[in-house]
């Protein structure tokens, strides 16, 4: 299709589409909404209520919509986004949306209907603990990372795909983002007068900072895997008995524990916003994805490892050992801009009370400097007492 000139889709002319690709036929009577709450991207639901047969199209802008039209952004992204999930569903098509159709030039992915989950970010905060969700994001990670690192293909295929993800502009915005600004007085940064005095303590922290610094040249340099980018609990649906990853527009070959981090912090700052009694099942949920995570990717690695690294005794271990050091940094950086950088997060933002919100929000400061001066340190079961000491 690529007689297709890229214009923004309207709820009209998302229709018209759908349609012109006989994915619905001409004659249903369709209802079309934007449902996007992301702020790169369009995102409509179209339904046949008769039929109740219903999609997701997805359009990436070509700007940020969080700074209007002045922060350009390539619309490649599109493509990266529809190519992860289709690369994804080889290895694990229960965790992702179905791709139905994808145009480089429109920058559109149509995917699976996924409105009867929930994200589960949302899910979470309103009191859901989804049973499943760490052996889920555990063996999702361990397949994805594994089947496209140099353990499993070869040395020349693997360079090819490191080229098809190069993404310059989403990892640019990682890297300001979560990685520099933070850690700086920088006018993206985003926090309440209340903060200052313990934000001030973290631009002062060298420590710390050096920290930073280390894992954003690990972010920049290592090309393990494919990683999705981007997997907080807002990429996530969910109910009790499935879990789909969506949202892989950052997408690109980085360090294998990067998701993992992020993953593991948003668990975090959800339990930042429970009373102490209530945060059990999420140190639970952050064991259990690491221990998945281990026994698969070791399973894989067994089953389908290429022989160079295999036959070395100890390389195993020394990946995973590493994967969940860099897990925690990652970790600690993902926590520290969630509460102070320009995208924050609602577990803590949506806490009502000023004063528990601000004690919320100390805490997570404490906590992510904490993980970043602990990382060689740190196991997955410590991370509970960390964020009680942290009161
Ligand atoms: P962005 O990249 O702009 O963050 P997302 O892919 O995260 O876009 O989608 C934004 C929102 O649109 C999601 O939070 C969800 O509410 C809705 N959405 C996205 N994909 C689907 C889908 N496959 N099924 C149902 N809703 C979806
Ligand atoms: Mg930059
Ligand atoms: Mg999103
Ligand atoms: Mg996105």
């Amino acid at each position: 299709s690529n007689e297709l000139v890229y214009n923004p889709l309207t709820e009209i002319t998302a229709i018209k589409l759908v349609k012109k690709l006989s994915l619905f036929d001409e004659n249903e009577v369709l209802t079309c909404r934007e449902i996007g709450d992301g702020n790169l991207n369009l995102v409509f639901q179209i339904v046949n209520d008769q039929t109740n047969k219903s999609l997701i199209v997805k359009q990436a802008l070509p700007y940020a919509k969080v700074v209007g039209e002045s922060w350009p952004l390539s619309l490649n992204r599109a493509k990266i986004e529809s190519d992860a999930l289709q690369i994804f569903a080889k290895y694990v098509p229960q965790y992702v949306p179905k791709v139905f159709y994808s145009d480089d030039t429109l920058a559109v992915t149509i995917m699976e209907d996924l409105s009867h989950l929930q994200i589960s970010r949302a899910g979470l905060i309103s009191g859901k603990q989804y049973p499943l969700l760490s052996q889920h994001v555990g063996e999702f990670l361990a397949h994805i990372l594994f089947y496209t690192s140099d353990f499993a293909i070869e040395p020349e295929k693997k360079k090819q795909l490191v080229k098809q993800f190069v993404n310059p502009d989403l990892c640019n915005i990682t890297e300001d983002l979560v990685f520099t600004d933070p850690f700086f007085d920088h006018d993206t940064n985003d926090f309440e007068e209340g903060l200052r005095k313990e934000v001030e303590a973290l631009w002062n922290d060298q420590a710390v900072k050096l920290e930073a610094a280390k894992l954003k040249k690990k972010f920049l340099t290592n090309s393990d895997a494919l990683i999705h980018g981007d997997l907080h609990t807002g990429s996530i649906f969910a109910d009790d008995a499935t879990t789909k990853v969506i949202d892989p527009e950052f997408a690109f070959y980085g360090p294998l524990g990067f998701d993992l981090g992020q993953f593991v912090a948003n668990l975090l700052l959800n339990a930042l916003s429970l009373s102490e009694e209530k945060q059990g099942f999420l140190y639970d949920h952050i064991e259990k994805t690491w221990h998945v995570f281990e026994t698969t990717f070791t399973k894989l690695w067994k089953k389908d490892s290429i022989e160079a690294f295999s036959k070395t005794e100890g390389y195993l271990q020394h990946v995973l050992t590493q994967t969940w050091q860099d897990a925690i940094g990652f970790a600690g950086c993902e926590v520290i801009r969630r509460t102070i950088g320009l995208a924050h997060v609602a577990d803590l933002d949506g806490i009502s009370n000023e004063q528990a919100r601000l004690t919320a929000k100390r805490r997570a400061l404490l906590l992510g400097r904490q993980l970043l001066l602990h990382q060689e340190t740190l196991s997955p079961k410590d991370l509970k007492e960390l964020v009680q000491k942290t009161v």
